[in-house]
Formats: structure tokens, C-alpha cells, sequence
């Protein structure tokens, strides 16, 4: 297997767009990735020859869009190393999967029982325990972060105690792009008999997992951050735990049998599916599984370590720049985000846009973070493998417009 970005970089065709008359350079990925042809092709094919509803009718389409949405479960099965098929979920996304966690899960406790998340979450996995605290006055405890913006472990074991019942984390962190012990963290939790939730939305794009090998019992992760379509994402959940766990939403497809007096529920993971599912879009999140796969992965991320490499030491040159986030390339991805003194993040990020680079600028849904590090947002590169040096150089360059304009 070769990797060659200039080649990867071609299978992309809003690449080849030109924003402002500039060659675009997109490092958003972190908030969405883009999709490649292979991804296109998939839901194109799907779309124009087996579009129908699924586990309804008994014609020729149905089948064909039931078999084509069961092999996308049985993909992204393989992908995660799911025990079965049947532990895969399928969502509208990251938020909603979690959500369907805090509600089902959620549901089994009784106050004062605690769910440990950190100070370092997106709002996806603090706001929904919050909403779950109201409903059973459940205890939340947040683990704080070093300031190295990494979750501060050495804290958690204080924070864990036996009421704990699910520590809820971030697998990589969407703003400093830091990777979570996760041993660490299960033989914790695991200590006083919690289950572990990690929430996978950064870093289930850069290539396949093993969530059983990580020790986990639930993973969330989004399609349209995975090279694939938006309105779609994964719970995984291990099954025996699954099958312990009640509905979220009720509807059709989600039943055994249902009289005006009661309802029995169907088997996972289809008690957890009510309504008609995303199908194309599951279809095409299978096929961004399957592209992932595809690459060199230690090609891939060996290349995104170079790529950060040349971006924080491009960053260090700024003297009124502060990265937010671990300095170095350790247990980190490729997101790195920084806070400029006295500049706000939009007004670099609309600078920026004038040069063709696509960053983000915000609080990028993790203000509890913010206020830890005393800054109202910051502005963000995320890299995708499709991403190179011309980027990088195009963003330094771009600041230093910035700086000048914004005279820092
Ligand atoms: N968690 C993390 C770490 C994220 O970065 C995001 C998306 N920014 C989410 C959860 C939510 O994902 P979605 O909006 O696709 O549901």
C-alpha cells in the first residue's frame, strides 16, 4: 500500500474548488471532514438502485436497502471490532447517540448515583448528564484538565468512588487534539465497578478500533466527520449490556408487539432504531469505513505527525500566540488549537478565510474548557489525511497577514 496525498487529495472533488480565487485549504475537519468519490459513488448507487424503506415491504427494493443497511452494520462492526452486529447502533450522529445513552442507560439509576465526565468535554457529553442529573437527580463530577490540556488523571482516582456508575469521556479531545489514557481510565473506573463511555467523535476518523481491546463497554462516534454523509453516527454498546437497557424513543420498527394496553420491545440494536433509520446514509458511512481502512495507517498518521510537527513549530514564532493544548506531538491528533492576545478567534478565522484556510474560531462547544484556560474561544486547525505542507504553509502565512491587520 503507497500513500500519496497529491492522489488522495484528487478523490475529493470540493477540493479542487477555489474560494476567493485561492486554492482551498481545508483544516475544519474537526467540525466536518469531506467526502471522497468512493463515498459519493456509494450513495449514489444505493440511492438510485435500492432506495426503499428497510424491514417493511417484502419487494425487491426492500430487500435490496435491508441487505445493503445490514452490511453497513456488519461494516462498521469491523471497523469498530465489535463482538457482533448486533452491538452496532446506527444514529443521526454523536449527539444523538449519546443522548440515546443518558436516556437508556441513564434511566437504570437512582440519585445519587454519579456519572464522571471532565472538564474537557464537548458540550454533547456534558449537557445530556446535566438533563439526566434533573430527570434522577443523579450526582455529575467532572475530572479537571492539566495545563497541558489533557485530562488531569491523576485527580480522577479521588473522583471515583462506588456510587460511580459511568465515567463518560472524550477519546480525543475536539479542541487540543489530546488523546485519553484509556487503560488508565478502564482499570480505574473498573476498580469501583463503572462502566466507561468514550466519545469517539475525533477520533474515529483516523482509523479503524478496537473497542473491545480498549476494555470499553459504549463508543460514540459521527459519519460526517468519518468521510461520510451527515445524519448518521454509532452507538456501539457491548450486547449483553444492551440488552439490559430500555428504549429511548418509541415508534415503528422498534417493537415485538404492541395492543393499546401494553408494548413488548424488539431485540438490539433494533429497540434503539424506532422510525425509518438514515439508510443511504448508513450506506455511505460503510463505504467511508471502508475507504478509511483503505489507507497506509501508519503512512497516514506518520504523515499528520509531520504535518502537526510543522504547524506547532510554525506557531512558536508568534510571539503573542498561545497553543492551548500538548506542545508536542505525544498521545496527541492532529487538532491544534490557539488563543491570540487581545485578536478574537473570527475575526482571524475571516482573515484567514481571504487566504483560502478553513480554521475554526469559537468555543467550539467545549466553553467549560474555555473558562479553564480564561479564554472566550480559540481558533482551530484539524488535518485530515488529505491535507499537506501547502496548507500548513498557506495558514502561517495567512496569520501573518493576521497579525499584521490585527496589529499583534
Ligand atoms: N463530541 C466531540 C468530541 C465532537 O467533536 C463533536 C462534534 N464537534 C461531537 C461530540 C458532536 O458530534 P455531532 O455534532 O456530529 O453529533
Amino acid at each position: 500500500m503507497t500513500f500519496d496525498p497529491a492522489a488522495l487529495r484528487a478523490e475529493f472533488p470540493i477540493l479542487a474548488l477555489r474560494p476567493h480565487g485561492q486554492p482551498l485549504h481545508y483544516l475544519d475537519n474537526g467540525a466536518t471532514a469531506q467526502v471522497p468519490r468512493a463515498v459519493l459513488d456509494a450513495i449514489m448507487r444505493h440511492e438510485t438502485g435500492a432506495r426503499a424503506n428497510v424491514k417493511r415491504s417484502v419487494h425487491y427494493l426492500a430487500e435490496a436497502a435491508t441487505e445493503a443497511y445490514e452490511a453497513a452494520r456488519n461494516t462498521l462492526a469491523t471497523y469498530l471490532n465489535a463482538a457482533d452486529a448486533d452491538e452496532i447502533v446506527f444514529t443521526s450522529g454523536c449527539t444523538a447517540a449519546i443522548n440515546l445513552l443518558a436516556h437508556s442507560f441513564g434511566s437504570r439509576l437512582d440519585p445519587g448515583d454519579e456519572v464522571l465526565v471532565s472538564v474537557l468535554e464537548h458540550h454533547s457529553n456534558i449537557v445530556p448528564w446535566q438533563m439526566l442529573r434533573e430527570r434522577r437527580g443523579i450526582v455529575l463530577k467532572a475530572i479537571p484538565v492539566t495545563p497541558e490540556g489533557r485530562l488531569d488523571l491523576d485527580r480522577m482516582e479521588s473522583l471515583l468512588g462506588k456510587r460511580t456508575r459511568l465515567v463518560a469521556l472524550t477519546h480525543v479531545s475536539n479542541v487540543t487534539g489530546a488523546e485519553t489514557d484509556v487503560a488508565r481510565v478502564v482499570a480505574a473506573a473498573g476498580a469501583v465497578g463503572a462502566r466507561v463511555f468514550l466519545d469517539g467523535a475525533q477520533r474515529a476518523p483516523h482509523g479503524p478500533l478496537d473497542v473491545r481491546g480498549l476494555g470499553i463497554d459504549f463508543y460514540a462516534c459521527s459519519g460526517h466527520k468519518m468521510f461520510g454523509p451527515n445524519g448518521i453516527g454509532v452507538l456501539w454498546g457491548r450486547k449483553e449490556l444492551l440488552e439490559t437497557m430500555p428504549p429511548f424513543l418509541g415508534g415503528g420498527e422498534m417493537i415485538e408487539r404492541v395492543t393499546i394496553e401494553r408494548t413488548s420491545y424488539a431485540e438490539v440494536p433494533r429497540r434503539f432504531e424506532a422510525g425509518t433509520p438514515p439508510i443511504a446514509q448508513a450506506v455511505g458511512l460503510a463505504a467511508a469505513a471502508k475507504w478509511i481502512a483503505g489507507l497506509d495507517q501508519e503512512a497516514v498518521h506518520a504523515h499528520l505527525a509531520r504535518l502537526t510537527g510543522r504547524l506547532l513549530e510554525g506557531l512558536a514564532r508568534f510571539r503573542k500566540l498561545r497553543v492551548i493544548g500538548p506542545q508536542g506531538l505525544q498521545a496527541r491528533y492532529p487538532v491544534v488549537s490557539f488563543a491570540i492576545d487581545g485578536a478574537h478567534p473570527h475575526d482571524v478565522c475571516q482573515i484567514l478565510d481571504r487566504h483560502g484556510v478553513a480554521l475554526r474560531g469559537g468555543h467550539h462547544c467545549a466553553q467549560p474548557l474555555m473558562d479553564a484556560f480564561g479564554v472566550a474561544g480559540t481558533t482551530r486547525a484539524s488535518l485530515a489525511c488529505y491535507n499537506d505542507s501547502d496548507d500548513i504553509d498557506a495558514l502561517l502565512a495567512g496569520l501573518d497577514d493576521a497579525m499584521t491587520r490585527l496589529g499583534r
